[in-house]
């Protein structure tokens, strides 16, 4: 091999190294990205995202005691909130598989997971 054809093949190595060398960052910042964009990704994660239903479930439950004149001493059902026709159309579940309670108008609803409180 001529040291011309050697040199040649010496600059494709490292341009082709160059490459996937890029490569491998582009997809390693990419896993990266898409480990911090995902809303579940820590436990910090999941407990917000929990407080956001239970938001959601306590908003429900003001509305349907306003429409329905309840009391604060009036209980609901999950049928009262969710479902199509009903204030919340899916109903939320936490993402740690905790139970949510809902209990009376003025209770606000709650979280069998420690830390999971409104
Ligand atoms: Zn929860």
């Amino acid at each position: 091999m001529s040291t011309k054809k050697r040199n040649l093949l010496i600059r494709l190595l490292g341009v082709l190294l160059g490459v996937l060398v890029a490569m491998i960052a582009l997809v390693a910042m990419g896993m990266i990205y898409m480990g911090l964009s995902r809303p579940y990704y820590n436990p910090h994660g999941y407990r917000n995202a929990c407080i956001a239903n239970l938001k959601q479930i306590h908003g429900a439950t003001a509305s349907w005691a306003q429409e329905n004149k309840k009391t604060n001493s009036d209980t609901l059902t999950t049928t009262d909130l969710y479902g199509r026709e009903a204030y919340i159309r899916e109903e939320p579940k936490c993402p740690q598989g905790g139970n949510y309670v809902i209990g009376s108008v003025q209770q606000k609803p709650c979280c069998s997971i420690s830390g999971h409180t409104l």
